[in-house]
């Protein structure tokens, strides 16, 4: 049975206060035993939460990390330094960090690298933007994505890296991908897996959506065969919305 996750992706929202505020409403809730949850909040308070949450079956996730293990790189972090705060999961590839940060497949692959040298699990987004759906090329797309920034790995990796589709038109944009289309892709990503590896990498790798999910939506996204659940941006910052998605499977 593939792990259902759900992960919280802060981005650079909430300081220190903000965090221990919402950390101390998240730990009077319930979690369900069938779901992993994760939580991404900035680096800086990434130690924080993962001290806070150690008894509480919540992982603490990075939301970025450079491809070297240490060096002359002013403003950047290791995967080791990451480790050594509790962060055993990076995201790498966020559309964010694509478009924003300049980030390529071939240095997503470098990252890839490192985080598995690192023994770290590896959240690889990927996902087209609405220009690439209009032209009917997303599927080429996120292909070239897979094959350039991940496909090197070997077997035995696979057991550290969970994807998420998050299709860029839906990010932050209040627009969700539909139920069908999520599972088109995903079924997608699936069979490329399936081909490029074995059927039973392919089975077991979980495949999160991330791109608008809400309290509202999470259960059809969720509903769908191979969506194994969520990466979620805005609604993951306030704990009633984050725990109601949790609970959508
Ligand atoms: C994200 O940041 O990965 C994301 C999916 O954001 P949102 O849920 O706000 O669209």
């Amino acid at each position: 049975m593939r792990k259902k996750i759900v992960a919280g992706n802060w981005k650079m929202n909430n300081d220190l206060a903000e965090t221990e505020m919402f950390l101390v409403e998240l730990k009077k809730q319930v979690f369900p035993e069938n779901v992993v949850l994760m939580l991404a909040p900035p680096f800086t308070n990434l130690n924080h939460a993962f001290k806070s949450l150690r008894e509480h079956n919540v992982e603490i996730a990075a939301q970025n990390m450079h491809q070297s293990n240490d060096g002359a790189f002013t403003g950047e972090i290791s995967a080791k330094m990451l480790k050594s705060v509790g962060a055993k999961t990076v995201i790498v590839g966020h559309s964010e960090r694509r478009a924003i940060f300049n980030e390529d497949n071939a240095v997503l692959a470098e990252k890839v690298n490192t985080a598995l040298e690192n023994e770290m699990t590896i959240i690889f987004c990927i996902g087209e933007e609405l220009e690439d759906r209009k032209k009917e090329n997303h599927f080429k797309l996120v292909k070239t994505q897979l094959e350039e920034g991940l496909f090197h790995v070997s077997n035995d990796s696979w057991e550290s890296i969970i994807i998420a589709y998050e299709p860029v038109w839906a990010i932050g944009t209040g627009e969700t991908a539909s139920p069908e289309q999520a599972q088109e892709m995903h079924k997608f990503i699936r069979k490329t897996i399936a081909e490029n590896y074995s059927k039973a990498i392919a089975e077991k790798v979980s495949i999160l959506y991330g791109g608008s999910v809400k309290p509202d939506n999470a259960a059809e996204i969720f509903g769908q065969d191979d969506v194994d659940g969520g990466l979620i941006g805005g609604a993951s910052l306030q704990v009633d919305s984050f725990m109601k998605i949790v609970n959508s499977f």
